[in-house]
């Protein structure tokens, strides 16, 4: 299937050509026929698959034509989760629609001037890509005109299930005319998702490519096991040195430990800077900017503040905190291996982070290859560091695999202190075997079918 079969306006596929693309990805091919005819679409597509696309395109198609109602106020509106996804969607809109004549996109983003948001709601407005609550106040305050709004999309509607702004969402869109087109794009299309789309959507089709697996086919898996904060540095620093990385985005759990590491490791002579929630849009974007240009090597970011980002030179992603949520592993790493290249996603991993090991494992359906660095051998043997690195199984193991990675970590633990081969292997190394259940609890023995791996420790 070419774009020219996707019968899109002539100005659309002239700014194709000149992106280069050639071919349309699957979600492109499977959802903008169906946009064009005019359908409700919820698709589940992640980041990388070219979804902004999918949606933008028919989206531009629709704005070729003339409003039949007049009006200043937008005809498209794309909700985000962040503002950087925001202005990437912003930006493909300049970029496809280029050809159109006079597409206004206006960016609505939290964290923003209201006064100079103000001034370009004044103006007709044709695509406005928003984050939910900036949108809210400017509705409440009476600034935006739906009465010829065509097309709602819900771009990353899981995200912003996530971070609870779906009662924002429901409220913009409750806002609009119910004779509205809405698209609803998510990582996943799960229960929580399709009662969203039951509220929103009229008999949508639904479609699905892609799973998490298939997606991260290009990015190569690594796993640390770290036994402490000093020993993560380590192991940064040394996967840092590596010279095939070129650029690289670094996740930890919070701002603050954001800063600390950007700091440490420009300290260190790294090109490296943070980025997350606490910084002011003129500073986040100054920073993507740089990382954009190859000015930094190293992005040292939060989960909501790297969502979106997509820079080609992206050779490595490294989980130095993992994250909570199994979806937001698939985002992280997605931010390599960008259009068709190959990436390396390498995760550290502590003794606590079984069960999120075990989660994120099992949403990919993939195992995650466990690495060692000479020099720098965890001190915390995970139990089965053998099994992960694909050796043989026992019997028990194998009654026990049931997960959808093929793999269950919940091996019975009656003889906690005994390996595979039988031998006592706390008594061996003179440590002492324990495993953390989900909720942190360590104990011995027996245990409760929770999942959670095996951690042997010397002292
Ligand atoms: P997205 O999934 O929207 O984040 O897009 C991922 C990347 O794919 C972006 O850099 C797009 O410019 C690129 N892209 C989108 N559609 C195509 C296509 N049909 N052919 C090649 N690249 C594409």
């Amino acid at each position: 299937m070419s774009f020219e079969d996707l019968k899109l306006h002539p100005s659309i596929l002239k700014a194709i050509h000149d992106a280069g693309y050639t071919t349309p990805t699957p979600i492109q091919q499977q959802a903008v026929p169906e946009l064009i005819a005019g359908h409700d679409v919820m698709a589940s597509a992640q980041t990388g698959t070219g979804k902004t696309a999918a949606f933008m395109l028919p989206a531009l198609h629709v704005l070729a034509s003339p409003a039949s109602i007049r009006s200043h106020g937008p005809r498209v509106v794309v909700l985000t989760p962040t503002r950087e996804l925001a202005l990437q969607v912003s930006e493909a809109a300049k970029k496809y629609g280029k050809y159109l004549k006079r597409i206004n996109v206006v960016s609505i983003l939290g964290g923003m001037p209201y006064a100079l948001q103000n001034k370009l709601l004044s103006q007709p407005v044709d695509i406005l890509v928003a984050t939910p609550g900036r949108l809210i106040d400017h509705i409440q305050r009476g600034r935006i005109d739906f009465k010829r709004l065509q097309m709602l999309v819900l771009d990353e509607a899981d995200r912003m299930l996530d971070m609870g702004f779906i009662e924002d969402v429901e409220t913009i869109a409750a806002a609009t005319p119910a004779t509205r087109q809405t698209l609803l794009f998510s990582a996943t299309l799960d229960n929580a998702i399709d009662k969203v789309a039951a509220k929103l959507l009229k008999t949508p089709k639904r479609i699905q490519v892609a799973s998490a697996k298939t997606k991260l086919d290009n990015i190569e898996q690594r796993l640390h096991f770290a036994d402490d904060l000093s020993h993560k540095n380590r192991l940064l620093d040394h996967v840092l040195r590596d010279d095939k990385l070129k650029q690289a985005i670094v996740f930890t759990a919070t701002k603050r430990d954001a800063d600390t590491l950007a700091d440490n490791l420009f300290a260190q002579g790294f090109a490296a800077a943070a980025l997350h929630g606490d910084m002011n849009q003129r500073e986040r974007n100054r920073t993507l900017s740089r990382l954009r240009k190859g000015g930094l090597r190293v992005l040292v970011a939060t989960d909501v503040a790297a969502r979106g980002i997509d820079v080609a030179d992206i050779t490595h992603v490294i989980n130095f905190d993992l994250p909570k949520f199994a979806e937001d592993y698939v985002h992280r790493i997605g931010r390599t291996g960008r259009a068709g290249a190959t990436g390396i996603a390498v995760s550290f991993a502590s003794a606590k982070d079984s069960v999120h090991l075990s989660r994120i494992e099992r949403y990919t359906g993939q195992r995650i290859a466990s690495h060692v660095i000479p020099g720098l051998e965890p001190r915390i043997k995970p139990r089965f560091q053998q099994d992960r690195a694909g050796n043989k199984p026992n019997a028990a193991q194998k009654r026990k695999r049931t997960s959808a990675t093929g793999y269950d970590h919940r091996v019975n633990l009656g003889n906690a202190d005994t390996n595979e081969s039988g031998k006592n292997r706390g008594g061996r190394r003179g440590g002492r075997a324990f495993e953390y259940g989900n909720r942190g609890d360590t104990f011995r023995g027996n245990h409760s079918g929770k999942p959670g791996f095996s951690f042997a420790q010397a002292k």
